[in-house]
Order: C-alpha cells, then structure tokens, then sequence
C-alpha cells in the first residue's frame, strides 16, 4: 500500500503510483490531484438490490468525486503528461463529453491548446459547460460518437503535432488501471466482484490490466490465496448500445445514458479479453432499470452520479433477479465493488425530469405548514 489513509498531500495518481506507470524522472507531471476516491460501503443500496437472501458487502468507488467529475482525470493526467514530454503542440478527442471535459482541463493547467470534436446535442450539459469554460474549442458534428471518433483518428494523421487523447492512447488505460490498485489499497485485498459500466470499453480493460499488475507485484491479494488476486469482471451496458452482448458492432446506439451510447468500442478484444479471463460476463439493461437504479443509489445512499453510471447498479439487481450471485453462494464475506464512473451534477436535467418539480408556495406559514405536512405534501 502505497498511502495509508486520506492524506492532506495525496500527489495525485501519477507519483502515487509512480512505479507502475511510463514514467520517469523526466516527465513533466500535469496532475490536479486526482484520484483517491473515497469507497464507500452502501449497505441500504445493497439490502435492494441483492434482495433478502444472503447479501454480500456493496461498495460504491464513486469516481464522480476526480476534479472534473469522472474517471477520466486519472488517464488525462497520464496522457497530457506524456503530450507535453513529446512537445506536442496540442490535443484532441472525440468526446460524449466527460473526456471533453478532462481533456480541456488538463491542457488548460499544461498550456497545450484543446481540440474537442463531439455529436450534435448528444453531450450533457455540464459536461460542455466544463469544455468551454475550460477553453477548448468544440466543433459538433452531424453524427455520433464512432463518427466523432474517426474523424479525431482522421485529424491526427493529418496534424502530427497535436495528441490524440481518446482512450486508444495507450497512457490513457496507464492512468486509469492506478483505480484498480486505489480498489485493493481500500479493502486491503482484490474485491469479489467488479460491475463497471461499459462504453468504448477502456475503463473495463484498464481495471482488469490493473489488478492483474498488482496481483503480480504481490499487493491485492494477499488475504485471500484460495480465493485467487482479482475479482470477476462484470461489464454492463444499455440495452439500445450493447455491442458486447450482441457479439458485434451496433451502427445506431440508444440509451438516456449518454456516456455509454456507443456502438463501435476501440478496446473491443482487450474489454472481452478482461471479462473472459476473470470469469466474469457482459449483461444488458434497459434505460428503465437505469433509471430506477439512479434515483435509488441517490434516496438510499445519497451518492449522486451520472446516468451511465447507475448501470451496473441495475445491472447487479438483474443478475440478482436472474439468480447469478445465489449460484454462486455469495454471502456477507464476499465483496462487490461497483465503479460509479461520473457525478451526477454532469447531467442536471435528467434528475430534474425524474424528480417531482418544486411546489410554488406563498411565504405564508400556516400554507407551508398545509403543503409540507398536510394531504397534499408530496411524495
Ligand atoms: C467514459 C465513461 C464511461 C465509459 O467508459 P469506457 O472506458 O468508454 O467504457 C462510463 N461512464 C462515464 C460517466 C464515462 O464518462
């Protein structure tokens, strides 16, 4: 373990785990102190969602709390970072928005400028909010994200000088693994069980790169030998953008859960490679159980995210319901991590349009005496 504990100097990623990373002394570290989110053990969410059987430990790695508000700070920090040590000029990504809003932050701090290329009305609106205040300058296109994304490839063979910083940046995944050794550090051993929300599928691959590294450097996994030093992988996706459950490519990807509407992922071998290796398996949810999903981590646990992010929540509920975790004797001893990829203040219009509206009210008290505690208080 590297840092025991919530240390007031935690350096961020890149020299918190310097030594199982591509870096040397060298490379100049553009960081925002990312990383380092908490664990959080959601024992009401868990009662839910695993039903009244046998209920395993549920913990929430609720990246959402990185500085800009998603996983993606921990593979920019890396990729701007080596960008800047090769001289480039600039970077670029294709975006449905958090790597957007990582990407322009992090060049900002570096002084690099940012090039973000995104699907017409298909970003949420923090998260291009955080893009241009950044000062990124953002072009949407006619098109979805696999769309963006070939152009972006496009643009960078044509401008050597500046940087791609999608997740096929292999520095990208690099950054990304250190939340798996984060995950060991926390429970002081590999979880059980890791539900992760796939889109491009980097995040799935990174984690399982990352387990599999701390397990080799003899950290993870020391308390449970018999059980073996990494969870399964458990990858979810919406049911209208589920490339990984049909067995191939989806050319128009549907779902509410703008973060994952993707149909092509770039990390395709290395995602099934994770899940298949592990043991685990890629399952399919509707944006109904999304939903339900997201409003409950928020009314039981008070954890707000994005709606991607609630996936695997419902994704666990499912597998619940199909008798997955009963099969496989899980209980109070086993422990099911669930990565909470984005913050839900990305997206404030889908809470909104989930949620009952407020009540107008006169400034009078015995009326909001009537309305907050009589027949007609709401639900
Ligand atoms: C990027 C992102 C995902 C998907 O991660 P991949 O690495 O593309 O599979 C999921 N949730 C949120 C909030 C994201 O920003």
């Amino acid at each position: 373990m590297e840092h025991e504990g919530r240390s007031a100097a935690w350096p961020g990623v890149i020299e918190a785990y310097r030594r199982y990373l591509p870096v040397d002394a060298s490379t100049p570290v553009v960081t925002m102190n990312e990383g380092r989110t908490p664990l959080i053990a959601a024992p009401r969410l868990a009662e839910v969602v695993f039903g009244e059987g046998r209920v395993p430990r549920l913990y929430l790695k609720f990246e959402g709390l990185n500085p800009t508000g998603s996983f993606k700070d921990r593979g920019m920090t890396m990729a701007v970072s080596k960008a800047v040590e090769a001289g480039a000029k600039g970077v670029v990504c294709a975006s449905t928005g958090n790597t957007s809003a990582s990407a322009a932050a992090y060049a900002a701090r570096a002084g690099l400028a940012c090039l973000v290329i995104i699907p017409k009305g298909a970003v949420a609106s923090g998260k291009l909010a955080q893009a241009l205040i950044y000062g990124a300058r953002v072009l949407a296109v006619e098109g979805n994200f696999d769309v963006a994304l070939d152009l972006v490839r496009g643009l960078v063979a044509r401008h050597p000088e500046i940087t791609l910083v999608n997740s096929i940046n292999p520095y990208r995944l690099e950054g990304q693994k250190t939340a798996a050794f984060e995950v060991c550090d926390q429970l002081g051993r590999a979880p059980d069980y890791l539900a992760i929300p796939v889109g491009n599928a980097g995040n799935i691959s990174a984690y399982w790169q990352g387990f599999k590294e701390y397990a080799a450097a003899g950290q993870g996994g020391a308390k449970r030998p018999a059980a073996g030093a990494w969870p399964l992988m458990l990858g979810f996706q919406a049911e209208g953008a589920a490339p990984f459950i049909a067995g191939s490519f989806v050319d128009k990807p549907k779902t509410l859960a703008t973060a994952i509407r993707i149909g092509h992922p770039a990390s395709w071998d290395r995602a099934r490679r994770a899940v298949n290796e592990s043991g685990g398996r890629f399952t399919a949810i509707t944006d109904d159980e999304i939903v339900i999903a997201y409003r409950l981590l928020a009314r039981l646990e008070g954890v707000f995210v994005e709606p991607a992010s609630a996936a695997p929540v419902a994704g666990l509920a499912k597998l619940t319901r199909d008798g997955y975790f009963a099969e496989r004797g899980v209980g109070p001893e086993t422990a099911v991590v669930c990565v909470l990829t984005g913050n839900g203040l990305k997206d404030p219009n889908r809470a909104r349009r989930v949620s009952v509206a407020p009540e107008v009210v006169p400034a009078d008290l015995d009326l909001v005496e009537d309305r907050a505690f009589g027949r007609e208080a709401g639900s």
